[in-house]
C-alpha cells in the first residue's frame, strides 16, 4: 500500500471511529470518557502500537509543540526505558493538565479505547466495565475492535509508541546533535 493510500485509509478509519463514538455518546450523554478523565492514559497495559501513517502524523504534531514540551516528553520517554512494564503512564500525557498534547493525532488505539471491545478482552476501562456491570449500558452498540485491527494491518507493521519516538533532532530539539 502506498503511503498516500495508507494516509487516506487512516483518515477513513478515523471518520468511522468518530461516527461510532458520536453514536454511543448521543445514546448515552453521560458517557464517562470526558476531558480530564485520564485514568486510561495512566494505566496502560502496554504502550500504544502504531502503524507507519499513525506514527507519521503523531510525529508531525509532536514537532509543532513548544520546544520545552517536546523536551519534557522525551525526558519521560527516556525515563520509561525501552521495555516498560504495566501499569504504564503514557509519556505523552501532560502530567499537569492530564491532557493528551497530540489529541488530534492520537493513535487509533486511543481513539477507539472505551468505545470498542474485543470478544476475549472485555471492556478494558474499569469505569466503563463498572457501568456495564451495573446495567447502565445494556443497549450500547459497541465497536468491534477485531475489525479495527483488520483495517490497520494493511497500513504497515505496528510498533510501540516509544520505538517511533526515539529522540532525534527532527522531532526533539533537545536530542543530542549527531
Ligand atoms: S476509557 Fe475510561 S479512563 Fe479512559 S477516558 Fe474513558 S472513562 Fe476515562
Ligand atoms: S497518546 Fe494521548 S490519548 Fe493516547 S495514551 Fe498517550 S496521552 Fe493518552
Amino acid at each position: 500500500m502506498s503511503p498516500s493510500t495508507a494516509t487516506e485509509e487512516l483518515a477513513a478509519l478515523d471518520h468511522e471511529i468518530d461516527a461510532r463514538v458520536a453514536l454511543l455518546r448521543s445514546a448515552h450523554p453521560d458517557w464517562p470518557c470526558t476531558k480530564g478523565c485520564d485514568a486510561c492514559c495512566h494505566r496502560l497495559a502496554a504502550l500504544p502500537q502504531l502503524t507507519p501513517p499513525e506514527a507519521d502524523r503523531l510525529r508531525a504534531t509532536l514537532a509543532e509543540l513548544p520546544t520545552a514540551e517536546i523536551a519534557a516528553i522525551h525526558a519521560r520517554l527516556a525515563a520509561l526505558g525501552p521495555a516498560p512494564t504495566a501499569p504504564i503512564t503514557c509519556p505523552l500525557l501532560d502530567p499537569q493538565s492530564g491532557a493528551c498534547p497530540v489529541y488530534a493525532a492520537r493513535p487509533i488505539a486511543c481513539r477507539s479505547y472505551g468505545f470498542y471491545v474485543e470478544r476475549d478482552k472485555g471492556l478494558y476501562c474499569q469505569e466503563i466495565a463498572a457501568r456495564v456491570a451495573a446495567g447502565s449500558l445494556n443497549d450500547a452498540i459497541w465497536g468491534n475492535h477485531a475489525a479495527i485491527d483488520r483495517r490497520l494491518s494493511p497500513l504497515g507493521p505496528r510498533r510501540a509508541l516509544n520505538e517511533w519516538l526515539v529522540p532525534d533532532t527532527a522531532t526533539c530539539p533537545a536530542a543530542p546533535q549527531p
